[in-house]
């Protein structure tokens, strides 16, 4: 396995619109071993979420692992569709921007169809933290960055973020119906 070399901000793979992965790509060992480093590059990084843009592979392709006891979950093509016409705030960090916050509005609940890393095809629901961590790696796929979306005023730095606490929004970004998923501060995808 390789930990592979996270792009930042200003690389331009950022902001190229992704290539879907054939089924003839799916099926082969090195497609697999690109999803294990991928995996393995999140991992390396802290990482709650990682792109494959991200590690400068133009591809449709995203992991992201919410708690370290599960499996990560991969998505291949994935396909995002709200299921509700809820929109919250909330406070989100990138790989790819490190050491910066903002705050971004995102869909509450969606349904996600997608590919598995074999080619099966599957899908769920994902709401509140889930659900914006699955947009903010699906946006990578179409060349967006969070910092597109953030609102104006709300970004800072990590170390002032800590300090001082949010520059706008604060106690709105409590979730109501998101209560039970603590928001990682720490976390960047
Ligand atoms: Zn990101």
């Amino acid at each position: 396995m390789a930990i592979l070399q996270v792009a930042r901000m200003g690389h331009p793979v950022l902001r190229i619109v992704a290539e879907p992965v054939s089924p003839v790509e799916l099926a082969s060992d090195a497609f697999q071993r690109f999803c294990d480093d991928l995996y393995e590059s999140m991992i390396d990084q802290d990482g709650l979420g990682l792109a494959a843009p991200q590690v400068h592979v133009s591809q449709r392709v995203a992991v992201f692992q919410l708690d370290r006891d599960e499996d990560p979950m991969f998505l291949i093509n994935p396909v995002i569709t709200p299921i509700s016409e809820v929109r919250a705030f909330g406070y989100e960090g990138c790989l790819s921007v490190p050491e910066l916050r903002g705050r971004v509005e995102r869909w509450v609940d969606i349904r996600v169809d997608a590919l598995d890393r074999d080619g099966e095809p599957f899908a769920f629901e994902a709401h509140g933290w889930a659900a914006r961590v699955v947009q903010h790696e699906c946006d990578h796929l179409d060349g967006v960055l969070y910092v597109d979306r953030a609102q104006v005023g709300s970004l800072a730095f990590l170390k002032e973020f800590r300090r001082y606490g949010p520059p706008i929004g604060g106690d709105e970004d409590e979730d109501e119906e998101d209560e039970d998923e603590e928001e990682d501060e720490d976390s960047e995808e």
